[in-house]
């Protein structure tokens, strides 16, 4: 199953669960509008190749299309619709005054050089200049998009109005009007979702051990964080496979080591392992923090997890969350688990509108209560309608959205 099929099925249980009126259903099923994209870029040997990109804005009934830029040779469209639906529902469920979207580009930024990958960046921000824009569409950083990428986005965007302007996309380096903690934003907000969910699910440092799929932005983060609160982190692994020590792993010694060698693997006192093995770890919390459909049916049969905190978008699939719930696993859903990054997003535009600049701590402060009434609301929701809290997520987002939307016909 596609990630965009995935995405509605998951709308249809929800809406079927809270009756949800049929015109914002039907609205919620389609994209506002879908920009395709065939650009150009310069290499370095002198050709010119054209490289082909999309921006999805599903809905802007609460606010601006908000929604991250992924560079990646598998992205196509039926991606970036999934992840465009998926930030409508997250914004919503964080209820920060934004709507979703989502772009990419089919590309492997890894076999471009430096040069080439400004030179995409900017001419895919040409391609898209007019449909983006502080009040209309904010992008931000997803897979393989960093804040220097940003950076060079606010700049060509800034040429293309005869202006600087900040606050057309968020996840900018500090230097160039990014926000203090932004860069670990998505851990530390999914961190204090886990809080959230510890007392209720009985989880602490001596009995609850971590395993963490994927080792970016994201997932270095939140092992970062559970390694820090005194949690055994026994697994974690990247696109090249995973490593495993019952005893715990040095995160920040890993991390240091990705940074210079590009891998986890091959530690003296750990045992490699790959990335299906990873999912099938005995451990207390699995956080998927890599792709989309990591846990499938046949994965989930085998969770041998009490938790799982979903990082990454879209890593479950409808089927396989049938077989965890059914198997009393509970799945912190991704709309509800990541949504600290956009909501730090949300606070970078905040302070590039307004001028203002706020320490890190201070973007803590109103980053937490936000995750922690988002999370409240979730498990209300939950209890209220007798739902999986996936379900009671898109339930609590699909209320806000339905009164947004009806309020526009
Ligand atoms: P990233 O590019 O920094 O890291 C992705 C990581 O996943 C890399 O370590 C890569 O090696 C690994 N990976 C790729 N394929 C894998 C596989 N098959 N198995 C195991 N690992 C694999 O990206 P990121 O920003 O950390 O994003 C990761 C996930 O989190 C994505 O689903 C993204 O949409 C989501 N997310 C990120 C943010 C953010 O602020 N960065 C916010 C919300 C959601």
């Amino acid at each position: 199953m596609s990630a965009f099929s995935n995405a509605m099925r998951q709308l249809d249980l929800a809406a079927t669960a809270m009756h949800l009126d049929t015109f914002t259903l039907e609205r919620l099923r389609h994209p506002q509008r879908v920009v395709e994209v065939d650009f150009p870029v310069k290499l370095d040997d002198g050709s010119v190749r054209l490289f082909h990109g999309y921006r999805v804005q599903w809905n802007n009934a609460r606010g601006p299309f908000k929604g991250g830029l992924r560079f990646h040779p598998q992205t196509d469209l039926d991606e970036v619709k999934a992840l465009s639906f998926w930030m409508t529902i997250k914004c919503a469920v964080a209820n920060i005054p934004f709507g979703g979207g989502k772009g990419g580009v089919t590309v492997n930024p890894k076999d471009l050089s430096k040069a080439e990958l400004e030179d995409l960046t900017r001419s895919f921000t040409r391609a898209i200049a007019d449909v983006i824009g502080p009040e209309k569409d904010v992008p931000a950083p997803d897979v393989n998009t960093t804040p220097q990428i940003m950076d060079w986005l606010a700049d060509e965007y800034g040429k293309y109005v005869g202006k600087p302007s900040l606050a057309v996309v968020t996840g900018k380096t500090i230097e160039h009007g990014g926000s203090e903690g932004r860069g670990t934003a998505t851990g530390q907000g999914a961190y204090y979702v886990f809080e959230a969910y510890r007392e209720k699910l009985g989880l602490d440092p001596e009995s609850s051990t971590v395993a963490v799929q994927g080792f970016g932005n994201a997932g270095q983060e939140i092992a970062r964080l559970f390694h820090r609160h005194g949690y055994k982190v026994v697994a974690v692994s990247d696109s090249q496979g995973g490593v495993h020590d019952e005893n715990g792993l040095d995160i920040p010694q890993l991390i240091k080591l990705k940074a210079e060698t590009g891998r986890v693997t091959r530690l003296p006192e750990a045992r490699d392992i790959t990335n299906d093995e990873l999912l099938r770890i005995p451990c207390g919390v699995l956080v998927p923090s890599a792709l989309e459909n990591a846990i499938t049916a046949d994965v989930a049969h085998e969770v041998k997890a009490q938790l799982v905190l979903e990082v990454a978008n879209g890593p479950t699939t409808p089927e396989a969350d049938a077989i965890l719930a059914k198997r009393g696993i509970t799945v912190i859903p991704d709309v509800l688990a990541n949504s600290g990054g956009v909501t730090t997003s949300f606070l970078e535009w905040q302070q590039n509108m307004t001028g203002e600049k706020w320490t890190e701590a201070e973007v803590f402060d109103r980053l937490k209560p936000i995750m922690d009434d988002a999370a409240a609301g979730v498990m209300r929701t939950a209890e209220e309608f007798g739902v999986t809290q996936r379900e009671a997520a898109f339930v609590l987002a699909l209320k806000r959205l339905d009164q947004a939307i009806r309020k526009l016909v």
